[in-house]
């Protein structure tokens, strides 16, 4: 079989065919002998001689070295994350999402340097800012996003960096993604966006004015919350960089662990698509509900951020947010336990639906809760991530928990 021409082929061709050379699934005289890359377990790597390992350049992907350096399985993820990201030359592989986030940080990030931070971030990242970024001498400010002019006065000559997440953890608000770098290499600053919710599926992110695109591949790429990992796929001045300090901090991703996240790269286009579609409709039953006062959902029309997701984005995912037209947060609590077909959990992007209590009020600083034009009663929201069971019943779940918080609200 010859190679595949991945550039010219469409989404589910390349996620078919991304990281599957021929000398990584089987032998010498027998390449490309079998269809996935085996597991190397592997922490030794050996050498024929001597002269094979002094002859050795050690600091090489794609070349076996020493386990940390990882083997084929984890260079065919990597290389698989690479061919889908456009204007990618290279994706470093983390434990998990957040090591992702902290190790990009850690590489554009010096002492004494100012990092402005996107107020709807994931929680741990914003963590990172007032914990381990903080110790290392590095001031975070947040600002919020929706306005391009107040984040261009937040920059100052000590700015370096941005994190950006869009949609945004929770309230799932897109940003101008374009607009905010163009400020951002206006003035220097590197951008970081944490692209786990569209992934490159949905969000080219180098493309958009990203230089550094992170996902947690726990979400999506994982996609049976059975694993963990991220990553961050960068040009090659950032990629080189990233790989360096990864290398440096010990970072290494298990083979076993890879190997999965290659299983589920493979049908991720398809799940991303049913579970959009679902989520969606999902999202236009609840906004016809009385019990809700507005569905945060950026592929409905009339949603926030609907207009610059049609311009930006060429895909969603099954992760949105509705809030609840007053009522308390026991009653909210009520809703989540009268659920049946959604787990109660963390984490999302796998095949099974879950739930839980949005309350972003602690944990923003920059931007108003509830959001404006709703009610100051309008505050307990349900975060949803729609999975692969059908979509009425996951109403008809919905429609009785509805009835239940209505009694209790
Ligand atoms: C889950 C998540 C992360 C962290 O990923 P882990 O793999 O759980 O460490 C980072 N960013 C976003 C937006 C997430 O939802």
């Amino acid at each position: 079989m010859a190679e595949h021409d991945s550039e010219h082929h469409g989404t589910g061709t390349r996620l078919v065919g991304a990281g599957r050379r021929a000398e990584w699934t089987g032998t010498a005289d027998h390449p490309g002998a079998v269809v996935n890359p085996p597991v190397y377990r592997a922490s030794t790597h050996l050498y024929p001689d001597m002269a094979a390992l002094r002859a050795h350049p050690a600091n090489e992907d794609g070349r076996f070295y020493y386990g940390r350096r990882g083997a084929p399985t984890q260079w065919a993820l990597a290389e698989a994350l690479t061919a889908l990201e456009p204007g990618a030359e290279g994706t470093v592989l983390y434990p998990s999402g957040v090591a992702a986030i902290m190790g990009a940080l850690l590489t554009v990030l010096r002492p004494g340097d100012v990092l402005l931070m996107i107020d709807n971030a994931y929680e741990p990242s914003r963590a990172m800012g007032r914990g381990l970024l903080k110790d290392f001498g590095v001031e975070t400010r947040w600002f919020d996003a929706s306005d391009p002019a107040a984040f261009q006065a937040a920059i100052c000559p000590r700015t370096k960096a941005v994190l950006l997440e869009s949609p945004g953890s929770l309230t799932i608000e897109v940003c101008d993604v374009p607009a905010l770098s163009a400020i951002a290499k206006a003035h220097g600053l590197t951008v970081v966006l944490d692209n786990t919710w569209a992934s490159p599926l949905g969000f080219p992110a180098l493309e958009r004015g990203a230089d550094i695109a992170i996902m947690s591949l726990t979400k999506h790429v994982g996609g049976h919350s059975d694993v963990m990992m991220g990553s961050a796929s960068a040009g090659p001045e950032w990629h080189r960089k990233l790989r360096v300090r990864a290398q440096g901090l010990g970072n290494v991703v298990s083979p076993d662990d890879a190997a999965l996240m290659l299983r589920g790269l493979r049908t991720m286009g398809l799940r991303l698509a049913q579970e959009e579609a679902s989520a969606l409709a999902i999202a236009q039953w609840l906004e016809g509900r009385p019990e809700v006062a507005k569905v945060l959902c950026p592929m409905l029309p009339g949603s926030p951020g609907h207009d610059l997701w049609k311009r930006d984005f060429t895909g969603g995912c099954g992760l949105f947010s509705f809030v609840l037209k007053g009522g308390t947060s026991a009653a909210r609590d009520g809703l989540i336990d009268a659920l049946a077909l959604f787990g109660i959990g963390f984490s999302w992007g796998g095949f099974e639906s879950l739930a839980t209590p949005v309350d972003p009020a602690p944990i923003r600083t920059a931007s108003p809760w509830p959001l404006p034009g709703l009610d100051e009663g309008d505050r307990f929201g349900v975060r949803l991530s729609i999975g692969l069971e059908d979509t009425a019943d996951l109403i008809a779940d919905l429609e009785r928990a509805l009835g239940v918080w209505s009694a209790a609200a």
